[in-house]
């Protein structure tokens, strides 16, 4: 579109000139892009702006043929015009000295489909209306992102015109919960904002016939516009507790996802104690509810499904890929006060460092019961390379735990320097060093950051103590942190089958964060700290035991993740998504691995306008198409096959 202004209008007009299932589709070289006004069928970031291929024979003939959009035969002449292409793509390609053995090219790095409903946002807001002007979601990248529009729909009627609009014109919605992921919002995509439901019901003590094992068995049932901190503070005054993660304005995404807290060794994850809930299918708009929904909480049109039993096995930690959640039970428990201790101990070389990280594992994590946990920080400040230690454990809980190992082994592990408090478990996310120590609590807030998460068990051990202590040294930015959070104990006893949450034999969650200062946002050093958490995860990954799917998105780097993150139910996942959200509406969520793809190509002539207009220096038309072929396939594959 080089030359075309207003660009918006000319993608308009040709909006206009599509036959029933035609497609626009737009490309853009570099950065975040929009077009105001307009509802996406599909779209696709590409942010390290290449592809690479192995440098080897049979990959490129493989490759060249994808771009060609045929494949050749086994005949003297075919392989002659196969040798022309590698030789092509080896002349066309640039190198990289981390990656000797493959070619990269050029990409663009952001693809906007639209269909001829482009334009149907208007005909959402007469029913759902009114568009929110502004929705400051809490993720940076998410707010840099330009929906094309935000609708708050205050009852369950509404939720499901969203749906049904998105099905009858081909196009996908996002929805919002607590905001703390960069894919709740996409550009030119409508955006479900749930936080009108937020109620918090508390059942205290109720009948459980299928479970009297449970001593103390009460029930929460919380709409999914709420924040942690929401339902902490309602259910301490009931001296009721969750087991939510650690930070208080986090939402739904954490309890569908995982959920992993300070509770975690004592009660299990977030997603483990849902025993029911009630959401909107995005295959058809109708309400489902699934296992134990108090009967008031049940909607007047709602059914319980025939697969209902896969639907809240798939929500226990894959669940915002198979419909829009409205509300759900979990199970509260008696609530607790921590003691809680934090330390941080200057390391003075990589030798020390490493000995200090198996000693925080042999003698404090081994040594906690399932009442305490113990997590630890590897971070620089002033130059020099720190680790945090923060213990909580149950006021009144058996022994062991660190607080008595400590004690008896005073000055010899840690020193004796250490704050000591007591707190609820709305205080206890104060106690969060990164919230209260590190960084000068992060530049007071005004930092982007981005986190991916890896399953380790024996943090100790020589080559994960060596990957971590070089993982921090190799920071592009000083803010860039692990955050080792302890896990175990309860959430270790499930089965990985038994819920879509298939990670459980690890003992600590690697939280790898890159943060950079807000004004740098899209600058280098931003580039270079999301590209260190990819790197880190990707050394990690060998020694990991899965990944965690909560920060999962449709980044492509996320797909490699998310085959990582559900263990042995993966395939089952896939096929349930496939059944679920036949249309994927939810295209944005955490990207399950999808059924394999049928073979489809595109021919597209490598002298068209877009490709020599938009070819970079060092790349080429060649390039450029190949790249639009491979986001072409993506797309068609995710809604029409
Ligand atoms: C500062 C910070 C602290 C964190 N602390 C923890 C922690 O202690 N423990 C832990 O386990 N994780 C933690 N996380 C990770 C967190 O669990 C994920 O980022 C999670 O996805 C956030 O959920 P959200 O609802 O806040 O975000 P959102 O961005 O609103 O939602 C995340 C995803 O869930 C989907 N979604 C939200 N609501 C619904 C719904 N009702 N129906 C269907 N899909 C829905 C969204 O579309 C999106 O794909 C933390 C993240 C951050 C940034």
């Amino acid at each position: 579109m080089y030359g075309m202004k207003p660009q918006d209008q000319f993608i308009k007009h040709a909006l206009k000139m599509l036959f029933d299932d035609g497609v626009v589709a737009v490309f853009r070289r570099e950065g975040i892009f929009h077009i105001d006004g307009l509802a996406c069928h599909y779209s696709a970031s590409y942010p390290t702006g290449f592809v690479g291929v192995a440098d080897n024979d049979d990959a490129l003939d493989v490759f060249a043929s994808f771009v060609a959009g045929f494949t050749m035969q086994d005949t003297d002449e075919e392989n002659a015009v196969l040798a022309n292409w590698q030789k092509l793509c080896r002349d066309l390609a640039r190198r990289d000295d981390d990656h000797p053995a493959t070619l990269l090219f050029s990409a663009p790095e952001v693809m906007l489909v639209f269909n001829h409903h482009a334009d149907k946002v208007e005909e959402l807001e007469m029913r759902v209306g009114p568009i929110l002007e502004e929705n400051p979601v809490k993720n940076q990248q998410a707010r840099l992102q330009r929906p094309a529009a935000i609708f708050r729909p205050d009852n369950i009627e509404k939720v499901q015109d969203c749906v049904r609009w998105a099905l009858r014109h081909g196009l996908g919605l996002t929805v919002v919960g607590g905001g703390h992921s960069a894919h709740c919002h996409r550009s030119n995509v409508v955006a479900i904002d749930m936080s009108a439901f937020d109620s918090v019901h508390i059942l205290k003590e109720v009948e459980d016939e299928d479970d009297q094992d449970i001593a103390f068995n009460s029930l929460v049932v919380a709409g999914v516009g709420c924040k942690t901190v929401n339902i902490i503070s309602r259910t301490l005054k009931k001296g009721l507790t969750v087991p939510l993660g650690s930070r208080p304005s986090v939402g739904a995404g954490l309890w569908l996802q995982g959920g992993i807290g300070h509770l975690t060794r004592m009660y299990g994850l977030t997603c483990d104690n849902i025993v029911g809930a009630v959401l909107i299918s995005v295959a058809s708009g109708e309400i489902f509810y699934v296992g134990r929904v108090p009967s008031k909480h049940v909607p007047k049109e709602a059914r319980r499904p025939d697969n209902e039993t896969d639907i809240l096995w798939a929500l226990k930690g894959a669940g915002t890929n198979f419909g829009i959640v409205l509300s759900v039970t979990l199970h509260a428990y008696r609530a607790h006060t921590f003691h809680t201790r934090s330390w941080v101990i200057p390391l003075g070389d990589n030798a020390e460092a490493k000995r200090r990280l198996r000693e925080f594992n042999e003698k404090v994590a081994k040594g906690c019961s399932k009442f305490c946990s113990a997590d630890a920080y590897l971070y620089c400040e002033d130059g020099r390379l720190k680790l945090g230690i923060t213990t909580f454990t149950l006021t009144g809980a058996a022994s062991p735990s660190p607080m008595t190992i400590l004690s008896k082994r005073e000055g010899d592990i840690w020193g004796t320097k250490s704050d000591i408090n007591i707190v609820d478990g709305v205080e206890a996310f104060e106690a969060e060093m990164y919230m209260s120590k590190m960084h000068g609590e992060h530049g007071d807030g005004k930092t982007s950051s981005l986190k991916r998460c890896v399953f380790l068990k024996d943090i100790g051990g020589s080559k994960i103590a060596r990957h971590l202590v070089s993982a921090v040294e190799s920071r592009p930015s000083p803010f860039c942190y692990l955050h080792l959070l302890h896990g175990g104990g309860k959430a270790g006893e499930v089965t990985p089958e038994a819920t879509a949450f298939g990670c459980r034999d690890w003992d600590f969650a690697c939280i790898i964060t890159g943060v950079w200062p807000q004004d740098e946002d899209g600058s280098r050093v931003a580039h270079a700290s999301v590209q260190w958490v990819y790197d880190v995860v990707d050394s990690l990954l060998p020694l990991s035991r899965g990944t965690y799917g909560a920060d999962l998105g449709p980044d492509p780097r996320d797909a490699v993740l998310a085959e990582k993150a559900f263990g042995p139910n993966t395939v089952r996942l896939g096929r349930l998504k496939r059944l679920m959200d036949p249309r994927d509406v939810l295209a944005w969520a955490c990207p399950l691995p999808k059924p394999r793809c049928p073979n489809s190509s595109f021919l597209l002539p490598a002298n068209t306008a877009p490709a020599r207009t938009t070819a970079p220096a060092n790349g080429s038309p060649f390039s450029l198409n190949m790249t639009v072929t491979l986001l072409l396939q993506r797309m068609v594959f995710a809604r029409k096959l």
